[in-house]
């Protein structure tokens, strides 16, 4: 964002001709004749300057191809240099958006952790995905969910998540910052202007079970990571969404679900549990949906919040990452 508004600056525009063009932007789709209303008002180099600006902002992030499915549709979303990221357009006006291309942590249940990672977002591009499918429809609440590991990128998304905070339009608590559980997030978060809803990503109650399952994450214990959660929820009143893939025979075992009821019973937190959407190449099953809605009935009864969550793009055949796999081939190892 700062290049952003360095490139306005030098076009003539003042903070506030910078705040409304970039709020236009971010809005996506203004009416013709209220946009010119406002420009009427812009220094005569800015006005000039304008065009060449707006088609800079509309080639931070193009549409590649879009795959419409029961319950999201799905971007395949190429960047300016031509990289490819995914974007999901989530039901009740929800977007999830990518904040690197590829991913380091290398998660075994996901397909955009197969490439490590290849480059980070800007600010503006993470916006340019939320202008990009507001462009489409509305969009009120916007996920950090997509490709990538938020808190590798941690200054680009926190400048983005002030933007749309603020300049956005986005509820703060309708904003959500996805980790793995790098101890940076926890001290940096809770000093933003803008705080986010928070999402940890647990997997699994067993510290040695989750080092394998998600190789490069840092060594937070399942325990602490939950301590770090509980303590965020209640600084910022968010309960925290723990997301839990369920691989069959992996994490949905007995033991698991008293690992889940002992370190989850009675926080100030919701247990996403999403069924892992089958891929190519990737060693895990999916449990049957039968099977998923028993154990989220089970964990509910012992008093653990659990919702269970189709995957998104399920039906498309893209969870995170495939859609980007099929249009650039990559070698799982
Ligand atoms: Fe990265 Fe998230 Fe995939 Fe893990 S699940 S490899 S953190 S994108």
């Amino acid at each position: 964002m700062a290049q952003l508004r360095q490139r306005l600056r030098s076009a003539g525009a003042g903070p506030a001709h910078e705040q409304r063009v970039l709020r236009l932007w971010a809005h996506a789709r203004p009416q013709q004749a209220a946009k010119r209303r406002i420009e009427d008002f812009f220094p005569l180099s800015l006005r000039a300057a304008l065009p060449a600006i707006e088609d800079e902002l509309a080639a931070l992030a193009r549409i590649a191809s879009a795959h419409a499915g029961e319950d999201g549709e799905r971007l395949l979303v190429a960047l300016a240099d031509g990289q490819l990221v995914e974007s999901v357009l989530l039901p009740r006006d929800g977007l999830c958006v990518s904040t690197q291309v590829g991913c380091a942590v290398g998660c075994r249940f996901c397909m955009t952790g197969t490439t490590g990672l290849i480059r980070q977002l800007g600010s503006a591009e993470i916006v340019a995905q939320v202008a990009l499918a507001r462009s489409r429809r509305a969009v009120k609440k916007v996920v950090f969910m997509g490709m990538g590991e938020p808190a590798h990128n941690l200054d680009a998304v926190l400048e983005a998540i002030e933007f749309l905070g603020t300049v956005g339009g986005i509820a703060h608590k309708s904003l959500v910052f996805s980790t793995v559980g790098d101890p940076r997030v926890f001290e940096r978060l809770p000093q933003g202007p803008v705080k986010p809803a928070l999402a940890l990503s647990l997997h699994t109650t067993r510290e040695a079970l989750r080092a394998e399952l998600l190789p490069r994450a840092p060594r937070l214990s399942p325990e602490d990571l939950v301590a770090e959660g509980e303590r965020y929820a209640r600084a910022t009143g968010y309960p925290i969404q723990y997301q839990w893939t369920l691989l069959d025979g992996v994490n949905d075992t007995p033991e698991e679900l008293d690992g889940i009821v002992r370190l989850l019973a009675g926080k100030y937190g919701v247990l996403n549990m999403i069924p892992f959407n089958a891929a190519e190449g990737l060693p895990f099953a999916r449990p049957s949906w039968e099977r998923a809605a028993e154990i989220a009935r089970t964990l509910h009864r012992r008093g653990v919040l659990t919702k269970l969550r189709q995957s998104a793009g399920q039906d498309v055949d893209g969870g995170c990452g495939q859609l980007r796999a099929r249009a650039v081939p990559i070698r799982i190892q």
